[in-house]
């Protein structure tokens, strides 16, 4: 703590990690020996630096950049850009941390990494956003690379922002290097279904849960926070495998919805016109805003976090037990206080952290890297499957490292053992580096 001081959510997520490991370590001691602790929470690199750039009223701006290289014993490092005014070192530090055992969980040889910016994407104009992505890139462009690190989407980080920042990346490298990003358009090495992917595998993974009890999401309804790529391909899912969503959300407020999600709707206001939640409302008859409190709060079966960190807290997690919620599956990350956490997992009911139910975007992004070095292109089924089989192996890997280490059912542990116990036989086969 003392040595990352103020990077409080970095903290909570080492501290969710290494207590959830005690099973790991007391069965298997030699991981906590060679420092090998000491070492997987500290990143192989952190680079911070100035974006400057020029807003359309001549004025110049400064942002600050962040790329962590977190830990590449699986592969190059591999994780997403955040643009959020929010973003600071402890924010990326603990994604990064996150995304380690994350990619190790996909099976796919990828190493864990994350970056982004404290520039605030809402309101800026097209012309700002590209001139912040090609000052952001001028700079980032001198650490990643195809076999290096592959930086890919997060929140404030879409298709526009990735074309931006590919364009730059290929302006100074002089190369066509379409494995450095993913998250990329389908004219120029993207991969169908990677927009899906992050939604579409939560869903998918609390399906699977549900099968365990021998149920299914079929005729459930569920809540959903947020109203990005996450949640838009969730609810998306969800409805495909006959529940129902009736809720979403954004900074605003969050809309009720209890006919179901208008999700031609909502992908209009929020892909196409990149407008808030109430203008949903305003052309949805019967759906409501409410601007106080979060979606826990209406009666639901399942849950979806797909906002942001710590979006649900212990408030929330009670008003959902109360209610009758049987499953939690985070489509973002770390989106459940501890405490929160603690409540579900006292109640007994399914609860799937992020690290696990949220791995299929980085997934499907590993299998855009597979294509664009093979010079290839999946149809939609084909990485569809991909991305089906790849959480549902995720799934086993849980439930049997849960097993394994004596709380089955815990898909905390289960995750948290699985992913580390492969980072870490690796980092000691490569010796103390
Ligand atoms: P988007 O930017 O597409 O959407 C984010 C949504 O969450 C927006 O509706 C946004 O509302 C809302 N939101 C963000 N921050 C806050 C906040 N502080 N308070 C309230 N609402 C907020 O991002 P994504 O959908 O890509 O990401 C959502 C989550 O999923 C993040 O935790 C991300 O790390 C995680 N994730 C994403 C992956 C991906 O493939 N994209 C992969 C794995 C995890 P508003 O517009 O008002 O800010």
């Amino acid at each position: 703590v003392a040595r990352n001081r103020g990077e409080a959510e970095f903290h909570q997520a080492v501290r969710e990690v290494l207590e959830s490991l005690d099973p790991v370590i007391a069965k298997h001691p030699h991981y906590a020996e060679d420092g090998l602790l000491e070492r997987i929470v500290e990143p192989e690199r952190q680079i911070m630096f100035r974006v400057p750039w020029v807003d359309d009223a001549g004025q110049v701006r400064v942002n600050r950049g962040f790329r962590i290289e977190f830990n590449s014993a699986l592969g190059p490092y591999k994780g997403g850009l955040r643009f959020h005014p929010s973003v600071n070192a402890g924010i990326i530090k603990f994604l990064g941390f996150e995304q380690i055992f994350k990619n190790a969980l996909t099976g796919q040889g990828i190493g864990g990494g994350k970056g982004g910016s404290d520039f605030d994407p809402h309101g800026k104009s097209d012309a700002e956003v590209m001139r912040f992505c090609q000052s952001f890139m001028t700079e980032l462009s001198r650490h990643i690379g195809p076999d290096t690190d592959v930086p890919a989407g997060d929140i404030g980080v879409g298709g526009r922002e990735i074309g931006y920042l590919f364009g730059q990346y290929k302006r100074l490298r002089n190369s066509y290097d379409a494995g450095v990003l993913t998250g990329k358009g389908l004219a120029w090495g993207g991969s169908l279904v990677r927009t899906e992917a992050t939604g579409y595998g939560t869903v998918l993974f609390a399906q699977s849960m549900l099968a365990t009890k021998g149920d299914s999401l079929e005729g459930k309804k569920v809540a959903v926070s947020g109203a990005g790529n996450v949640a838009i391909y969730a609810i998306e899912k969800a409805q495909q495998l006959g529940a129902k969503p009736i809720t979403f959300s954004d900074s605003s407020g969050y809309v009720v919805d209890e006919a179901g999600v208008d999700l031609e709707l909502l992908k209009q206001v929020k892909e196409v016109e990149r407008g808030r939640v109430a203008d949903y409302v305003s052309r949805r008859p019967g759906a409501r805003l409410v601007t106080e409190g979060r979606p826990w709060d209406v009666p639901v079966n399942v849950a979806l976090p797909c906002a942001t960190q710590n979006e649900l807290d212990a408030d929330n997690a009670a008003t959902l037990l109360r209610n009758g919620c049987a499953v939690v599956a985070e489509g973002a990350n770390m989106p459940c206080t501890p405490e929160a956490i603690e409540a579900f997992q006292a109640a007994g009911i399914l609860y799937a952290p992020g690290k696990a139910s949220n791995a299929g975007g980085v997934a499907t992004s590993a299998l855009e890297m597979e294509q664009n070095a093979g010079r290839t292109r999946w149809d939609f089924a084909t990485a569809e499957a991909k991305l089906t089989g790849i959480m549902a192996d995720i799934h086993n890997s849980c439930v049997e490292a849960a097993e394994t280490y004596g709380r089955p059912g815990d898909y905390v542990l289960g995750a948290n053992a699985a992913g580390f116990t492969q980072v870490a036989d690796v980092m000691i086969a490569h010796g103390i580096v």
